[in-house]
């Protein structure tokens, strides 16, 4: 197996996981197919996946470590448009609509991206201003 081809099948294994799993639970799952690979190996790709943000690494309390797919919190953004000002938006509001679409469409929705643009308070306030002293 080449080094690309292991890559892609250990991240595999980890996407398609929906609870954390050890280098062993891998190693055993990629085995049967590749019986050339070593143990060494799948350890060696996920300190790299790790290092590099991709996956999530955590000791359990039974010691063993185990990786999970990096996901970010989800969450959106409500940006000024003047200076930039970010505000996280904690609730998603397009849960239900994802599961109405699912359900009409037969899609396997995946996700999606929402950003909301405006003018902050102080934007709003400064615009207001200038308005004012031009009158
Ligand atoms: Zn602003
Ligand atoms: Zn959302």
């Amino acid at each position: 197996m080449k080094n690309t081809k292991q890559r892609c099948a250990i991240m595999q294994i980890l996407k398609q996981s929906s609870d954390p799993v050890s280098a062993e639970d891998i190693f055993a799952a990629l085995k049967a197919e590749n019986p050339s690979l070593a143990l060494s190996t799948v350890y060696r790709n996920l300190e790299r996946f790790a290092g590099d943000g991709l996956i999530k690494k955590d000791v359990w309390r039974d010691g063993i470590v185990r990786y999970s797919i990096a996901q970010e919190h989800h969450g959106h953004y409500l940006i000024c448009t003047e200076c930039s000002a970010k505000i996280r938006i904690e609730d998603c509001p397009l849960t239900g609509i994802e599961q109405g679409l699912a359900h009409d469409t037969g899609y396997e929705i995946e996700g999606h991206t929402l950003t909301i643009y405006g003018k902050c308070p102080k934007c709003v306030r400064r615009e207001k201003a200038r308005k004012a002293q031009n009158q």
